[in-house]
């Protein structure tokens, strides 16, 4: 089943989700990007050129890790990792902003601008600004550029103008807000690179395409490793892109079973989270751009999500999935901030690994799930990240007291800086 073949006839739909629901304006740029997309998509060189980058500059094909201590202490199936937070700038978001910097590249621009909530996709697309010379813009929101200060440190240093948005609960859902608009005055010279498999057609399909390369090489390598595929596979789901990119390794193989792991937050009934399929919260709606499920109320307006874990804290999600979901072909699950900080533990101490605060949400549920497989069983979670950059987060979540007191003046020093 190709999902991007639109068997509805309805281009960029997948069953009733997705779709582009923009301004007039944007109505030119996001033809253009449509059409350019489309040529890449058939043309093989684009696709080499693509891969050629991500092995040299990022350092994939990324291995799979097989975890023998924590499958044994589990007592259940046999759990592997495939390995993307071992990319460049540590998670799987490079590989999506290489793609994007590629195709703006045939689009003839030279200016990128993109949101970023935690930072991290803000600090990858710098990162792919500077390696192909375009003026890069990040806009991110006041409370987060508090939150993130290494991050905007590094995005600063290469060489990105770092926009503090100060509209609204001054987070990711209102920086995505002042990217649009800034994309309306400059849509001549700027490519807006959205950072997940959000928003409108054709970036759920483009930025699926290009995280697919995670799936493909991790089916052909567990083959090769245990010479058969997997029977469940795991994977945290913010926007849904590293989830839509492992999965398409496997969504033709009906035996595989596919988990979407939502962030939890304070729990069911919280309404501190951002599970939006899992806890049943979500309802249908459209807002920046996109037809999906979104955590808002009975007017239409947008809830406040929780997550320990940044990258999760989104009210909405990737349109296919709603879509697969319906159709049974994923099944979603969360996983609260209390049961992440436990699993972070057990992972570090059983088998030496940092997963990132998002990732560890993927772990959670198959840690779950593992005791009740047998032993011949095989388990895969996309690690779409390291935990390096969530240590000030782990360590006050782990209560580490000396860090805890080292943390807290840190922030109010940033805190004095900003005002
Ligand atoms: C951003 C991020 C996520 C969430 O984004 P998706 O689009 O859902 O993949 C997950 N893991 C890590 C490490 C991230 O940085």
């Amino acid at each position: 089943m190709d999902i991007f073949d639109f068997p509805s006839g309805r281009e960029g739909y997948y069953g009733d989700y997705g779709g582009v629901f923009l301004p007039e304006i944007l109505h030119g740029t996001i033809q253009e990007l449509q059409e350019c997309f489309r040529l890449c998509r058939k043309d093989e060189q684009f696709w080499s050129e693509y891969m050629e980058i991500l092995k040299n500059y990022s350092g994939r094909p990324t291995p799979i890790t097989h975890l023998p201590n924590l499958s044994k202490k589990l007592g259940g199936a046999q759990i592997y990792v495939k390995r993307d937070d071992l990319n460049h700038t540590g998670s799987h978001k490079i590989n999506n902003v290489i793609g994007q910097g590629l195709l703006c590249k045939r689009l003839g621009k030279r200016r990128v601008i993109a949101e970023t909530g935690a930072g991290q996709h803000g600090f990858a697309t710098a990162t792919m600004a500077a390696r192909f010379g375009f003026d890069c813009t990040i806009y991110m929101g006041e409370v987060d550029v508090a939150r993130q200060r290494p991050n905007v440190f590094w995005m600063q240093n290469l060489g990105a103008q770092v926009i503090a948005v100060t509209d609204g609960q001054k987070t990711l859902k209102d920086a995505i807000n002042e990217c649009m608009r800034d994309w309306v005055s400059n849509m001549g010279d700027t490519h807006y690179v959205l950072g997940t498999a959000c928003g409108p057609h054709p970036f759920p399909e483009m930025v699926s395409w290009f995280q697919s390369v995670i799936g493909r090489e991790a089916r052909d390598q567990l083959l090769e490793l245990t010479g058969r595929l997997p029977d469940r596979v795991y994977a945290c789901v913010g926007g849904g892109s590293n989830a839509i990119g492992i999965f398409q390794g496997f969504l033709d193989h009906d035996s595989v079973e596919l988990i979407g792991c939502e962030a939890g937050g304070l729990g069911v009934g919280s309404n501190l989270h951002a599970a939006r399929l899992a806890y049943k919260d979500a309802s249908v709606g459209v807002a920046q751009g996109f037809k999906t499920y979104f955590l808002q109320n009975e007017q239409g307006n947008m809830l406040k999500t929780h997550s320990v874990a940044a990258g999760l804290d989104y009210m909405g999600i990737n349109p296919i999935f709603p879509h697969l979901w319906e159709e049974g072909k994923v099944r979603f699950e969360a996983a609260t901030d209390e049961e992440v900080k436990e699993a972070l533990r057990l992972i570090m101490k059983s088998e030496g690994l940092i997963p990132a605060l998002e990732t560890a949400h993927a772990f959670v549920t198959a840690i779950k799930e593992a005791p009740q497989m047998g032993p011949t069983e095989i388990i895969l979670i996309n690690q779409s990240g390291r935990g390096d950059k969530d240590i000030f987060t782990i360590a006050e979540a782990l209560g580490d007291q000396e860090w805890k007191s080292f943390i807290n003046e840190k922030s109010d020093q940033y805190r004095r800086e900003l005002c």
